[in-house]
């Protein structure tokens, strides 16, 4: 269909309860495999890109990639920058035809957490760039757990979003999207995350725009419907893609006896596991066909 802006997914989706997948893709494959699995579902779709996908000149290759697959795609796509640390990169991926950026200051104080934000949506709303922000902070799950980030302890690091906090923070933002801190935690859980639901219902009554979910791999399936069903309308997969296409790609070459093959040959099976991974999260996030839903 379109290359479409991120604001513009988001309050489809908020409005009709189903979760938009935003998957990170970090290479051309990655990024053919969303835009196929989203067509086979006829589902709308993020391709994200984070900063070291993008060093250098890789962030021309990757935009050219992303946008060709968006432009060409029968569904709409928006094309993200994840968890920016700067305005800089933000208007380098603006001007490489981005259509979203995550700023991600979360981990500053509540005020320079609005100030940052604030800078980064009006450089990017003047070039028509949607812009997402981060209120709490969803902490690392690879060293720590599900559980320590449900209780917001220390090993995990992960901060919970305050309801009372969320109206302010978006005016003065003036973000597009926010994401929250309800529960789940970047990377690997050791333990099954328990996302406190409550909180959520409490941020999506008074929330001014619509909600995300990060680390969405690995949450089970009823937390992903209970998430949705309150409020969160974008949902970030980056680990269990990750895995597939790496844990596949290893078992291929294992059983290779000659390594100096065709790498396309080398990555069939791989692209296969991604698809298989990206579509069932689709089906999962309601956002297949949502319009005869
Ligand atoms: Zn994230």
């Amino acid at each position: 269909m379109s290359l479409v802006s991120l604001k513009e997914l988001l309050q489809e989706a908020r409005s009709r309860r189903y979760a938009v997948p935003m998957f990170d893709v970090s290479n051309a494959t990655m990024i053919r495999a969303a835009i196929e699995a989203a067509e086979l579902e006829n589902s709308p779709v993020i391709l994200a890109a984070i900063e070291p996908d993008l060093v250098g000149n890789m962030i021309d290759y990757w935009a050219g990639a992303a946008r060709m697959g968006a432009i060409s795609a029968g569904i709409p796509v928006a094309i993200m920058l994840d968890h920016a640390a700067t305005a800089e990169l933000c208007i380098r991926c603006a001007e490489a035809g981005f259509t979203g950026v995550m700023i991600d200051a979360s981990a500053e104080s509540f005020e320079q957490n609005i100030a940052i934000t604030r800078q980064v949506a009006d450089l990017m709303h003047r070039r028509g760039v949607s812009v997402e922000a981060e209120l709490g902070h969803v902490g690392d799950g690879q060293s720590g757990s599900g559980e320590g980030a449900l209780t917001g302890q220390a090993g995990t690091h992960s901060v919970f979003t305050e309801p009372a906090d969320v109206v302010t923070f978006v005016e003065r933002s003036r973000c597009d999207a926010l994401a929250v801190s309800i529960g789940t935690a970047h990377g690997v859980y050791t333990t099954a995350p328990r996302l406190d639901i409550a909180r959520l219902q409490q941020i999506e009554e008074v929330s001014p725009v619509p909600l995300v979910l990060h680390g969405g791999s690995g949450t089970p399936e009823d937390q992903i419907r209970a998430a949705i069903a309150h409020g969160i309308a974008k949902i970030n997969i980056c680990s269990e893609i990750m895995y597939a296409w790496h844990h596949t790609l290893l078992e291929e070459l294992r059983q290779t006896p000659n390594l100096s093959y065709w790498d396309a040959t080398a990555c069939l099976a791989p692209y296969q596991a991604m698809l298989k991974v990206m579509r069932s999260k689709i089906r999962l996030f309601g956002s297949n066909r949502p319009e005869t839903e």
